[in-house]
């Protein structure tokens, strides 16, 4: 069968190599060079975009190409990643991240395009790998990539974590706030009746708000708050970032209105002023069992007797940004587990069993 071509060892070492090529988001220049090389090695031509985004081509069969994509870039600002493995798990050697997400996704593509390069007589569609930088930074590659340079008709990423099987169908939109109460400065001791106290005024905002988990689809959270500048000064300015997320458009913008409420009314009980800027992070989207990357997955997965584990997620990824361009995708497990902290890993068989999937997909394609 084609997937026995996955050669484990060579997977493991290119996924060795990447983690120990420092990419936090935002530095990814030394590892897009590397990658520029590899996808070259392995029969693609090249691109790369003013973000630093690749984008490589490989011919195939027919006219339309599937796209394949994985960021390049690691969560937070650790360096240094020094992989270790222990009984078949490969970790961090523990005070950073692994960087399995997503170096495990753009290794398993590099995997799949070695075999499909050890074997030229095996058919299958033109692949366009698109590799993000600053995806962990909100998806801020993929959205300054220009979608129309692409021409991929569907496609699928390789970003979530979990069991092989999991097949991320939905994931919600999000809206990110940045909200300031403006309030009047007064000293605090000798005339305090003249200001106007934007921490007391966000305090009340923030009571009244819902916040956490709405229902099963809707959150929403207040992650940063600032203000003030001394003890013996009423302050008059908080600054707040928030976000809002849902599967349901409705829903989340109720819960962008219900926040923006909050602060109005405890602003106008106090004589306060509100600004309140939302901005659209990234849209909701599903996909339907009778989609094509659906419908590729589930096949791939059925033809290695994999049980698909169809899953609607709560976080967004480049995938958000692909559907939104009109190039539907499906997001699939690589394995990865315990992302963004330092008790990451990834058992080899797992991302070995994600290889075998995506190059049994690409390979059925054809067909
Ligand atoms: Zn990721």
């Amino acid at each position: 069968m084609n997937t026995d071509a996955i050669q484990s060892h060579r997977l493991v070492h290119t996924f060795l190599e990447l983690v120990q090529i420092d990419s936090p988001s935002g530095h990814e220049e030394v590892i897009g060079e590397h990658l520029k090389a590899r996808l070259r090695d392995l029969g693609c031509s090249v691109e790369q975009d003013e973000a630093g985004n690749l984008i490589a081509r490989l011919p195939g069969d027919g006219d339309d190409p599937i796209l394949l994509s994985a960021h390049m870039d690691t969560v937070g600002k650790d360096t240094g990643i020094k992989p270790v493995i222990r009984e078949g798990v490969i970790y961090s050697e523990g005070d950073t991240i692994l960087g399995g997400d997503d170096k495990s996704g753009v290794a398993i593509i590099l995997e799949t395009l070695a075999c499909l390069q050890e074997h030229p007589e095996w058919s299958h569609p033109p692949l366009e790998i698109v590799i993000s930088v600053s995806e962990e930074l909100g998806l801020v590659g993929a959205k300054k990539l220009d979608k129309s340079r692409l021409q991929a008709k569907w496609g699928v990423v390789l970003d979530a974590g979990g069991p092989i099987g999991v097949l991320v169908y939905a994931a919600p939109s999000q809206d990110s706030m940045k909200i300031a109460i403006l309030g009047k400065k007064a000293h605090a001791g000798s005339e305090p009746e003249k200001g106007v106290n934007a921490i007391r005024v966000a305090a009340e905002a923030i009571a009244a708000m819902p916040l956490g988990r709405i229902d099963e689809e809707t959150t929403a959270n207040i992650g940063v708050i600032q203000g003030g500048e001394a003890r013996n000064i009423v302050p008059d300015r908080v600054d707040m970032i928030a976000e809002a997320r849902s599967r349901d458009e409705a829903k989340l913008q109720n819960q962008v209105d219900a926040m923006f409420r909050a602060c109005h009314d405890a602003a106008a009980r106090h004589g306060a002023r509100v600004e309140f800027d939302v901005e659209s992070s990234y849209r909701a989207y599903r996909i339907a069992p009778d989609q094509p990357p659906y419908i590729a997955a589930a096949r791939a997965f059925q033809s290695l007797g994999i049980e698909v584990q169809p899953k609607m997620s709560g976080g967004g990824t480049d995938g958000n940004i692909f559907n939104e361009a009109g190039i539907p995708c499906v997001v699939l497990s690589t394995g990865m587990a315990d992302v963004h902290t330092p008790d990451e890993h990834i058992a080899i068989q797992d991302m070995v069993d994600a290889a075998r999937v995506l190059l049994a997909l690409v390979t059925d394609a054809a067909s």
